[in-house]
């Protein structure tokens, strides 16, 4: 971690920099990731380096197309149903639909992500431990 005023190495625990004296700001990644908003998070697609989430990693970008079609499908779909209000709700709905989705899989991928970096995690501590 740096030091945001002076750029100084510091340690992760450190409250204040040792050479100027500066609050170190806790890692900005964190806080650059409470900036994202929503659709960033959809369209993140970087969980992580291991194989099995490489697969995840490619199901999501299927996951995100499927999504698509879908709302596209229901875009489509509220024409036939409701005629000229469809312009209205069509694109709400669609719209809607694909977000929903997206939530769903992002969600599940997640948890399934979270399995795979605890067992990542459980193997690196038993092997040093060892
Ligand atoms: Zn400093």
């Amino acid at each position: 971690m740096f030091c945001t005023k002076c750029g100084t190495n510091v340690k992760e625990d450190v409250k204040v920099c040792p050479e100027c004296g500066a609050i170190i700001t806790p890692s900005l990644q964190a806080v650059e990731q409470d900036r994202t908003g929503l659709l960033q998070i959809l369209f993140d697609s970087s969980f992580n380096n291991l194989l099995t989430l490489r697969i995840i990693r490619f199901l999501y970008k299927i996951a995100i197309f499927i999504s698509i079609l879908a709302g596209i499908v229901v875009l489509i779909g509220s024409f036939f149903a409701v005629g000229l209000w469809g312009i209205i709700v069509g694109p709400i709905l669609g719209f809607l639909t694909f977000v929903i989705l997206l939530i769903i899989v992002r969600t599940y991928f997640e948890l399934v992500t979270i399995l795979f970096k605890i067992a990542e995690n459980t193997s690196i501590i038993a092997k040093n431990t060892k």
